[in-house]
Formats: C-alpha cells, structure tokens, sequence
C-alpha cells in the first residue's frame, strides 16, 4: 500500500486481467482522493513551532503571550471550518479564575448519526510563562504542551477531511493547567458526563518514549479497555501503546483528563514524556530543537488510526469505575 512502483505493478497485472485501464485509472485516482487525508508532517512542524515561539512569551495564563495562542489556535480551528461548541457564539470558553479572565478553545466536528454522543480530543495551551530576567528567560513548552496541542489542532485537520465520524468530536485547547487545572475544571464542569464515550487528553509527545520510537503510554490503562481497543486498531502497524510506567506519579489523576474520569469517563492520558529522566521538563530548554518532530508525527498518526472505531461508533470503550 505504501510503495507506489508495487501499486503501479499491481494495476499493471489487474489491467492484463480486466483490459479496460480507464476504470483502472478511475480506481487509481480514487486511491489517491482517498489517500489524500494524512497528518502532514509539514502541518506538524508549523504549528508546533508557532506555539512553542517567543513571541508567544511562554503562554503564561492571563500573559498577553496565551492571549496571542489563543488567537492562533483559533485561527486553525476557523480555517478548518469547525463549528463551535455548546451555546458558544466563538471558539473561546470564557471564564474567571479569581477575578481574572480567562479561555480554553473549543471546536466541534459533529457526529453525522451519532450528534449526542462526544469524543473529546483535548491538551493544555498554557505553560509557565518567562522569567525576569536571562539570556533566554522564555519558557517555550515545546514539548509540555505545545505538541499535544499540536496534535489536537492536526487531528481536527484530518478528521475534517475524513469526513466520517459518526459520533461527536470536540476539539478543546484547555488553558490553567500549570496553575491548577482550571481550564479543564470549568470545562468538565459543565460538561454531561455520560454523552462523554472516550477522551484522548494528550500530554507531552513530542520526545521518544522509553521503549523507542513509535510507541506511547496510556495513564489509567487497566481501569477501561480504551487502550486494548486502541492497540486493536493498530494491528499490523509498527506502533504499540503500552501502560503507564510510572504509576507512582499517578499521572492519570494529574492531567486535563482527571476530571471527567472522576465521573466514570474513559478519559485517559497520551504521553511518551520519560517522566523519571525527562531533562527539559518545566525547563527554559524545552524547546522545538529537543523534539523528534518526524516520531511526534508518526505518534499523531497512530492516534488517529486508533481512535478510528471509537469515532465511527463500532467501539465503545467500557467506563472507569467510580
Ligand atoms: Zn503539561
């Protein structure tokens, strides 16, 4: 399938068979119309590195720096041409944290016979903002969490041009989440837990994990079978999901997804972020240059191959115990 000489061989062979290569030429074009909706690597590294850039002075909550992300990520979402979320008149969900204001984003794709039941594709926009003074004084959040909002804004991109999902995708850039988690908190607060079936919260993949390339772990793995289903769904891939290796750190209760897991939610965290070693970890250095772009780009590819049967509705992943 992916090696063009062994395709054009194939039609070659197909048309001694059929001897009409006009419908094969037909059946040809349609592949690539097909083939067409890809992660582009390209797309990948653009917005990566918009997000991770200075000017955007280390997306601090409240910073005229997450103002300007904010604007961007929204500026995607439109150009995609999602829809908006909820009651909303934009992309901004607006809200206050002690007196001051502040917004996740939020586009939706919506289901084409399944609108009421959602999948939640979601990472945090903000990071730690600047330092007083230094030679370099921005903290970038290349990898914590400008890939996964990467991510979020290319699978909205693909799943757009796909054009198949049954069920309901909400696409949502969280904001707070270094300070607390405010942006998710808000979110899940008005969100209806049970039209929620899967969310994918991604969190830091932009450097390999610690089995290698290709290859992501899934907090919270043994507690639904959203995992096990993923994995399915990439069967004759080279990509492999595994369970979280770090489960003193509970990670599964310390990201965007711990909210509406709480309430039974199958919300799970993607990562690959060595949590015991990773040395740009809320660091000035974690910038675009640290990041395997071309494996971030396989990670976000390997989403959207999983989570296929959970957005065309044949999987429904079982519910996390409260
Ligand atoms: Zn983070």
């Amino acid at each position: 399938m992916n090696c063009i000489a062994d395709l054009y061989e194939l039609i070659n062979k197909m048309s001694l068979i059929m001897k009409n290569k006009s419908i094969l030429l037909f059946m040809f074009l349609g592949f690539f119309a097909q083939a067409q909706v890809v992660i582009d690597k390209e797309e990948v590294i653009r917005i990566e590195t918009e997000l991770a850039s200075d000017k955007m002075e280390g997306r601090a909550t409240f910073s005229p720096g997450i103002e300007l992300a904010s604007t961007f990520i929204e500026s995607e979402f439109k150009k995609i041409n999602l829809s908006y979320y909820d009651d909303l008149k934009n992309y901004r969900q607006e809200f206050d944290v002690k007196g001051k204001p502040a917004n996740n984003v939020i586009a939706v794709l919506p289901g084409k016979s399944r609108p009421n039941e959602y999948v939640i594709f979601s990472a945090h926009y903000d990071h730690l903002g600047m330092d007083k003074e230094g030679v370099d004084k921005i903290y970038n959040g290349a990898n914590d969490d400008a890939s996964g909002t990467t991510a979020v804004i290319a699978l909205a991109k693909y799943f757009k041009d796909l054009d198949k999902n049954e069920r309901t995708i909400i696409f949502v850039a969280f904001t707070g989440e270094e300070i607390g988690g405010f942006g998710s908190k808000f979110f899940s607060a008005k969100m209806d837990p049970n039209k929620v079936v899967a969310m994918f919260n991604l969190e830091m993949i932009g450097t390999e994990s610690k089995w290698g390339k290709n290859s992501a772990y899934i907090t919270g793995f043994e507690k639904t079978d959203f995992g096990t289903i993923l994995q399915k769904n990439l069967v004759g891939t080279n990509f492999n999901f595994y369970q979280d290796p770090y489960p003193e750190q509970q990670l599964f209760y310390r990201s965007d997804n711990a909210r509406l897991a709480a309430q039974g939610v199958p919300a799970h965290t993607i990562s690959t972020s060595k949590m015991d070693v990773e040395m740009n970890y809320h660091k000035l250095s974690d910038e675009v240059s640290t990041l395997d772009l071309d494996n971030m780009t396989e990670i976000i590819k390997a989403i959207a191959i999983s989570s296929q049967s959970i957005i065309n509705g044949s999987d429904t992943p079982t519910r996390v115990k409260k």
